[in-house]
C-alpha cells in the first residue's frame, strides 16, 4: 500500500538516547549531525528514574538504547518501554556482533539492533531514520485500520475506548477504578519449548482460567502475546482490588496441560487506579506498566501498586487474611459477651456475642479490623460456623452453671447467606450441641438479604421451624422498612447506636427512635436500644418503653470467665429460674 506523501512529515526527529555514558550520547549526535532530512532533538537519560519520567512526561520518536541499560531483564525493560512509550521504536546498541545478539533483543521487542563495531554514520542514521518514518506511517489511521487483530487479542485502540469508557463511569460515579497489567514471566522460553501455537493456546486457557475468577462487571483483555489487561469497576479500597489479585494468583498456580506437560508459569502484575494514578487511559496504562515492570524483580508470582499507600494496605489486607486463616485452625479466635438488660425486669435477658482475635503479635484485634477481610476472602462461612459452635457450647454450659434462660445472640454476615448450605450446617451444628433452639437468636441486617431476598428468605423460615428466633441489627441504617418486617420471622430490631447516641444532640433521633419503637410495637416485634452509655440515654429509652438496652452503661462485652462472674454478680440465676 502506497501512503499519500503528505502523510509522512519530516519535522524535527525527537530522540531519547538511553545510555550510562555521557560520551557516548555526544557520539551519537555527532553520526546524526549534518544529515539534510534529521535535525535531531536529542535528550540524554543515563538512569532509569530519569527514563521514566521522561517517558511520561515528554514525547519522543526513536528511543536509542545501550544494551546495559536495565533494571532486571532485558526483555521485561523493552517490554516496559514498549507500554510506556505507546510503542515507540527501539533501536538497541551493544558490543556484540549482530549474530549473536540480534535475534534475542528483536524477539523480545527492539525493532532493530546495531553492534558497535559497526556503527557508523551511515549505518546509524540509515536505522533511526527507518525506524521514524515506519512510525510516522504507523500513527496515520490509514494503517491503524488495516492492522488485523490475531486470535483473542484486543485491539489497542479497542482497549483504550473501553479503557476510556470505565473511566468515565468512574467519574461520574464516584468510584475508583483499578487497571491491572498482567505479563507473562518469561514466555520466550515457554515459547521456545512448545512453538509459538501451543504457547498462544496457553495464553488462551491461561486467560479463561482468570476470566472464570472475575466479577461481571471486570472486563479481561488479552492486549499483547504475553500480556493480559483488567480493569476492575467500582472499587472501594485496596480489599477489592487484592480480593482479584488473589484470583488472579490463584488463577496462574493451576497447572495448565499443553501437549500431556504439566506448566504453570509466574506472572508480574501491575496494578495502577483512577484516580491515584491518573485520569487518563495512557497514563494509568504507563503506570500499571510501570508498576508491573517493578514486579518482575520479584521471584515468581508477584504484584506491585503504582501507588505505594495502596501497595501497603493491599500487602497488610493479604497478610491479614493469610493470618487469619491461621487464627481459625489455631484457636486464637475468641468470643466475648455483652449483656442484654430487660428495661421492665432489670435482668440479663441475653448476651450477644462478640468475636475477637487474639494476634500472636497485635494483641486483642477487634472485629470491625478483621470481620471485612473474612467477608472478603469468604473466610466468615467457616468463622461463622464456630462462632454459632462456641455459641452452643456456651449456652449448654449456662445452663449447668445456673443461668438457664439466657439467650444467645450470633451475628451473622451477608456472606454467609452465598453458602448455599447454610441451613444445613447450622441445624447440624445446634442438634450436635443438642440445645434449647429457643434461646439462639441469629442477628442480621437488612443488607444480608439484598443479595439473594427469597433466598434469604426461605432460609431464615427454615432456621425459624428449628425454634431459632431473628433479630435485625443497626435498624434505621439501611433502606429499613418496617413493612416488610412483616413477610419475615423477625422477633427483634435493634436500633443501631449512632440513633442512641444522638440522643440530646439532634431532635431527629428522638423521632426516629420513637417512631422505631411504636411501629416496631404494633407489628408484636420487640425493641433492643445499642449504645446505651449514659444515664440519659436509658431514661429516654425508659419513657418510649423500649425492651432492651445494650451498652457501655451497664456493661462492655467481656470474655467468658468474666460473665459468669458478672452474672453471679447480680444473682441472675434465681430470677431466671423462677
Ligand atoms: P454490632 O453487631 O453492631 O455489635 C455491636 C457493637 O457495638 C460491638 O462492637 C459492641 O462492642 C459495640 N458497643 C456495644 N455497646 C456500646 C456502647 O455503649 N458504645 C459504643 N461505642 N459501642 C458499643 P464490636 O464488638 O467491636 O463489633 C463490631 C461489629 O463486628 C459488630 O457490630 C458486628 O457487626 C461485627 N461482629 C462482631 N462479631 C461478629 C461475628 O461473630 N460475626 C459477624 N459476622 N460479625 C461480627
Ligand atoms: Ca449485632
Ligand atoms: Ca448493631
Amino acid at each position: 500500500m502506497t501512503l499519500p506523501l503528505e502523510t509522512v512529515r519530516h519535522d524535527q526527529l525527537r530522540l531519547l538516547v538511553l545510555t550510562p555514558d555521557y560520551a557516548d550520547f555526544l557520539w551519537l549526535n555527532a553520526l546524526l549531525a549534518g544529515d539534510p532530512d534529521i535535525s535531531p532533538d536529542s535528550t540524554w537519560c543515563p538512569d532509569l528514574v530519569d527514563c521514566d519520567d521522561l517517558i511520561r512526561n515528554a514525547a519522543f520518536d526513536v528511543i536509542v538504547w545501550n544494551c546495559v541499560v536495565h533494571g532486571g531483564s532485558e526483555s521485561a525493560f523493552l517490554q516496559y518501554l514498549a507500554v510506556a512509550s505507546a510503542g515507540r521504536p527501539v533501536l538497541a546498541i551493544s558490543a556484540e556482533a549482530p549474530g549473536v545478539r540480534a535475534p534475542e533483543v528483536c524477539a523480545s521487542g527492539a525493532s532493530d539492533y546495531l553492534s558497535r563495531q559497526q556503527l557508523d554514520q551511515w549505518s546509524f542514521r540509515r536505522a533511526v531514520k527507518c525506524l521514524w518514518y515506519r512510525g510516522q506511517l504507523a500513527n496515520t489511521a490509514h494503517t491503524q485500520l488495516g492492522k488485523g487483530v490475531a486470535s483473542g487479542f484486543i485491539n489497542r485502540d479497542l482497549f483504550f475506548d473501553r479503557l476510556n469508557q470505565a473511566i468515565l463511569r468512574a467519574q461520574r460515579g464516584g468510584h475508583r477504578l483499578a487497571l491491572l497489567h498482567l505479563n507473562i514471566d518469561d514466555f520466550r522460553s515457554i515459547n521456545e519449548s512448545f512453538g509459538y501455537q501451543k504457547s498462544d493456546q496457553l495464553m488462551i486457557r491461561l486467560a479463561s482460567q482468570v476470566r472464570y475468577g472475575l466479577r461481571q462487571v471486570d472486563s479481561l483483555m488479552r492486549i499483547g502475546g504475553d500480556e493480559l489487561a483488567i480493569i476492575i469497576e467500582k472499587v472501594e479500597d485496596s480489599l477489592n482490588i487484592t480480593q482479584v489479585i488473589r484470583k488472579v494468583i490463584s488463577a496462574l498456580d493451576e497447572p495448565i496441560s499443553i501437549d500431556g506437560q504439566s506448566v504453570v508459569v509466574s506472572a508480574s502484575l501491575g496494578v495502577a487506579t483512577y484516580p491515584e494514578a491518573g485520569n487518563s487511559p495512557e497514563n494509568l496504562m504507563r503506570r500499571a506498566n510501570r508498576a508491573m515492570f517493578e514486579a518482575k524483580r520479584d521471584p515468581g508470582t508477584s504484584y506491585r501498586f503504582y501507588d505505594r499507600q495502596l501497595h501497603i494496605s493491599a500487602g497488610y489486607q493479604l497478610r491479614l487474611e493469610a493470618d487469619l486463616r491461621h487464627a481459625l485452625r489455631g484457636k486464637e479466635l475468641e468470643l466475648y459477651y455483652q449483656p442484654r438488660i430487660d428495661l421492665a425486669s432489670d435482668e440479663v435477658r441475653g448476651v450477644e456475642c462478640l468475636l475477637r482475635w487474639n494476634h500472636p503479635k497485635r494483641g486483642l484485634v477487634g472485629p470491625d479490623e478483621f470481620i471485612p477481610v473474612a467477608e472478603r476472602s469468604g473466610l466468615i462461612v467457616p468463622i461463622g460456623y464456630w462462632v454459632i459452635e462456641q455459641a452452643c457450647k456456651r449456652l449448654q454450659e449456662s445452663a449447668g452453671l445456673g443461668f438457664p434462660g439466657l439467650v444467645f445472640a450470633v451475628n451473622l454476615s451477608f456472606r454467609q447467606f452465598h453458602d448455599r448450605k447454610m441451613t444445613e450446617t447450622i441445624f447440624r451444628i445446634i442438634f450436635n450441641a443438642n440445645v434449647d433452639t429457643s434461646l439462639l437468636e441469629l442477628e442480621l441486617t437488612e443488607s444480608a438479604m439484598m443479595h439473594d431476598p427469597a433466598y434469604a428468605q426461605r432460609c431464615l423460615r427454615e432456621l425459624n421451624q428449628l425454634g431459632i428466633s431473628f433479630a435485625l441489627d443497626d435498624f434505621g441504617t439501611g433502606f429499613s422498612s418496617l413493612s416488610h418486617l412483616q413477610d419475615l420471622p423477625i422477633s427483634l430490631v435493634k436500633i443501631d447506636k449512632s440513633f442512641v447516641q444522638a440522643l440530646g444532640k439532634s431532635a431527629g433521633a428522638e423521632h426516629i427512635i420513637r417512631a422505631i419503637i411504636s411501629l416496631a410495637h404494633s407489628l408484636q416485634i420487640s425493641v433492643v436500644a445499642e449504645g446505651v452509655e449514659t444515664e440519659n440515654q436509658l431514661e429516654f429509652l425508659r419513657q418510649q418503653h423500649c425492651d432492651e438496652i445494650q451498652g457501655y452503661y451497664y456493661a462492655r462485652p467481656m470474655p467468658w470467665a468474666d460473665l459468669v462472674q458478672f452474672l453471679n454478680k447480680r444473682g441472675q440465676s434465681a430470677c431466671l429460674q423462677l
